[in-house]
């Protein structure tokens, strides 16, 4: 059980109560394409105007670089949170973050009011969590709330800083469900619990692999990070991506896997090309016999049915990371695959964040899966084991 303080532990009525949110939403032409974060953040916001918080959000939107770049403002955010809320959100729009304008914004809010400040990282000082601006953000408030789940892996002036200069902070709703899905699928699942890693690199997943080699009683390895798996098996990947110096660590995770009883699943087949890009030759051959001047862009169809036999006899999977290059039409057959099974089954299923979310809400079978991640990068943190900066920072209960 989470054993920080919640919104529900907050009495708000007549506070500033600082909401960090994750508002990092993907722009294209300064409309919103997705806005899954921003629906994400309702429940905690509605929760807190309803108590009569005076209702201070921020966020970070991609990354400014401590300068005031207009295409990465949070206004787009404000205008849809206006419309979601069906109240208004001030925009504080503000290039110092907070300066004079935002200062005046929140001395005159009332209760049950919401403001919006502007990208935090606007300022160089965030992602350096340095004192001042931690202090500036706390000046604004009494009270802090964390919701950023995506952003909770880094300790920022937002997210970690700010809780030093403030009388109470506590979780919101969404990283409580955040942390009590991933956690319990992680340490209480109920079993055979699959676990499905892809995606480019294994450098990125090393801590990932162990830890969840302790836990599960499937490993499931696609993407580009298997043609490493591949070579440590003897196999010849052509060109496919491949990182030489992981292929110890290759070895070392099968015979890991093979003591502790764990299944280990790498792809049989594979689908290759001699270029890279949706529209050229391809063929499907056996994993470890690709030619040289041919490379491994998608799961071949064996391990499609392979992958997903497994993923039915499953009671909790955990999948982070596509299984081919899914971008490209030709080669997004291996991640409907298993976005397909995990939808199919009964059982606890949980995507996390990134790529993986992406590709399963683009197939429609996102109010199929038990759980999907807001934070790509923080559940792999999670699921290495890790434990969280922006929510240690946390008040205990
Ligand atoms: P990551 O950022 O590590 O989660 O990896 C996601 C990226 O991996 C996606 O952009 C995929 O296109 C890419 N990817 C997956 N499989 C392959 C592959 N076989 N070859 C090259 N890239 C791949």
């Amino acid at each position: 059980m989470l054993n920080k303080k919640t919104v529900d532990d907050l009495q708000v009525k007549g506070k500033r109560v600082l909401v960090r949110c994750d508002f990092n939403v993907p722009l294209q032409d300064g409309a919103i394409t997705d806005e899954n974060r921003i629906t994400a953040a309702l429940p905690t916001i509605k929760k807190l105007i309803a108590d009569g918080g005076k209702v201070i959000l921020c966020s970070h939107m991609g990354k400014p670089k401590g300068e005031a770049k207009p295409e990465l403002s949070l206004a787009p955010v404000a205008k849809r949170l206006s419309e979601l809320l069906e109240k208004e959100v001030v925009f504080a729009k503000d290039d110092n973050v907070v300066g004079e304008n935002a200062k005046a914004a929140v001395a005159a809010m009332k209760d049950g009011d919401v403001v919006l400040l502007e990208n935090t990282r606007y300022r160089k000082e965030e992602t350096k969590n340095e004192e001042n601006y931690s202090k500036e953000l706390a000046s604004l408030a009494d009270v802090f709330v964390n919701d950023a789940f995506g952003t909770s892996h880094r300790a920022h002036c937002s997210t970690v800083g700010v809780t030093e200069f403030v009388s109470e902070s506590a979780v919101g709703y969404l990283m409580e469900k955040e942390i009590e899905f991933l956690g319990n699928a992680v340490n209480n699942p109920e079993r055979p619990f699959v676990a499905i890693l892809g995606g480019s690199k294994v450098s990125d997943k090393i801590n990932v692999i162990n830890n969840l080699l302790e836990k599960v009683d499937t490993l499931i390895i696609g993407g580009g990070m298997a043609y490493t798996f591949a070579v440590a098996k003897g196999g010849k990947v052509g060109n496919s991506l491949l990182e030489e110096d992981k292929v110890p660590y290759a070895m070392e995770m099968m015979k890991k896997a093979e003591e502790k009883g764990v299944k280990f699943l790498t792809p049989v087949d594979t689908v290759i090309t001699k270029e890279f890009k949706n529209d050229t030759e391809f063929k499907t051959v056996p994993t470890g016999e690709i030619p040289d001047e041919w490379g491994g862009l998608d799961i071949g169809e064996e391990t499609r049915k392979l992958f997903a036999d497994a993923i039915m006899g499953a009671k909790t999977v955990v999948w982070n990371g596509p299984m081919g290059v899914f971008e490209f039409e030709n080669f997004a057959k291996g991640t409907k695959a298993v976005a397909e099974a995990m939808a199919q089954i009964d059982a606890t299923t949980i995507i996390g964040g990134g790529d993986s979310a992406a590709a399963v809400n683009q197939l429609g079978y996102g109010d199929k899966m038990t759980h999907i991640s807001t934070g790509g990068g923080a559940s792999l943190e999670f699921l290495e084991g890790k434990e969280l900066p922006g929510v240690v920072a946390v008040d205990d209960k």
